[in-house]
């Protein structure tokens, strides 16, 4: 199952979800209501670590 990691843009808080998941409206975190950035790591240059540093 593929997994995207999303991350709030105000707060910075990360979390990951299955791919077929939309992301909340609302922030668990901050509990402002965000639009979630995807920031999956998708290559090998980041290392798989679930997220990409040049978005993050
Ligand atoms: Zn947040």
């Amino acid at each position: 199952m593929d997994k995207i990691t999303w991350k709030c843009p105000k707060c910075g808080y990360t979390f990951e979800a299955d791919a077929s998941q939309a992301p909340p409206e609302t922030c668990s975190m901050c509990k402002e209501k965000c639009q979630f950035v995807n920031v999956t790591c998708y290559v090998p240059e980041c290392g798989f670590q679930g997220q990409d540093p040049r978005l993050g």
